[in-house]
């Protein structure tokens, strides 16, 4: 880094940065192979747990090596952004959402604040090159934000912090930079617990922390191209877009802290919204409510699709 400020300083500035604009928590790792992670991965393909998400499969190596990626990546920074929010919808009855989806697009909320980070990163080092991802198929983000040193990954499959819980987003810059390297793992504090197991209504997490995509409603609800399985009929829990019942049980979460992102505050009307009112949202009234909502990923036949299933 020639005659720029030194590996530790650099670091310490990027992270009091990503702090500074709102990330919950930042680490950087070495980019190299993630060689675990190879064969589990290969593991829970060969199994078919990823359902109809083909696109897990597809650019294998470029997933667990960065290297292949990004030309000349030399760290991945992980960062966390808290969604976690007291608020709920206000009608019992009605369907339910996952508490990331209540405003806008996180892809977009978070890109915005890791491009500031990176033009940051570029002021004290004009060679900094790479790329930056938010939850995006390439990259196997809670492996990466674990050897960050972020957190552990839960028998629920979510990356667990010890100060925020679950309820976080995900992403990282893959950089050309050599950053300081965490070197603590945190230890997997998930014990004898066996709240997310037991409280899964479809059966989805399986003994061996391994998540069946097929029965988990958050795929079914929001990737599943095709029709839900009858196998789920009476199952959904009233969820019509993702499903938070394996983080809510979870006593990490506990610790978790309201939200500071204005934009993840819901539209005003959403979380009054009835059953009825969802039965009748036609398609205007839905792009006028969800234009940059986490919901288009669904899109409108898909959620009313949905609706249809849970009552029938
Ligand atoms: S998101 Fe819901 S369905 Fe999926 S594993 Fe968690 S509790 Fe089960
Ligand atoms: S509910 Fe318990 S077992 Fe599940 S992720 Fe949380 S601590 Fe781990």
């Amino acid at each position: 880094m020639g005659n720029q400020k030194s590996i530790p300083e650099i670091s310490r500035t990027i992270r009091e940065e990503a702090v500074r604009l709102g990330f919950t928590d930042c680490g950087f790792s070495r980019a190299e192979v993630l060689k675990e992670d190879t064969e589990r991965l290969g593991k829970w393909l060969k199994q078919g747990y990823h359902a109809g998400m083909g696109y897990m499969a597809n650019h294998f190596e470029k997933r667990t090596d960065p290297t292949r990626l990004v030309e000349g990546a030399r760290t991945v920074i992980s960062l966390l952004y808290n969604y976690y929010t007291e608020r709920k919808q206000t009608d019992p009855e009605a369907p339910v959402l996952s508490k990331y989806a209540y405003g806008r697009d996180y892809h977009l909320v978070m890109k915005e604040r890791m491009y500031e980070l990176f033009d940051y990163i570029k002021s004290l080092h004009s060679g900094a090159t790479g790329r930056v991802f938010v939850d995006s198929a390439p990259v196997l983000e809670r492996s990466w934000a674990q050897r960050a040193g972020l957190g552990w990954i839960g028998k629920n499959s979510s990356l667990i912090s010890r100060c925020a819980g679950s309820f976080l987003f995900i992403g990282e810059i893959i950089l050309n930079l050599e950053l300081d390297y965490n070197t603590f793992r945190e230890e997997d504090h998930c014990g004898t617990c066996t709240r997310c197991i037991d409280a899964c209504p479809t059966g989805a997490i399986l003994d061996n922390r391994t998540l069946d995509a097929k029965k988990c409603i958050s795929y079914q609800t929001i990737e599943n191209k095709g029709e839900i399985s009858s196998d789920l009929e009476g199952k959904l829990n009233n969820r019509i877009f993702g499903c938070d019942i394996c983080q809510d049980v979870c006593p990490w979460n506990k610790k978790a802290l309201q939200h500071r992102e204005p934009a993840f505050d819901p539209h005003p009307e959403l979380l009054e919204m009835t059953t009825s009112d969802w039965n009748n949202l036609d398609h205007g009234r839905y792009q006028h409510m969800f234009r940059d909502s986490p919901l288009q990923r669904a899109g409108y036949d898909k959620i009313k699709r949905t609706l249809r299933f849970i009552q029938e």
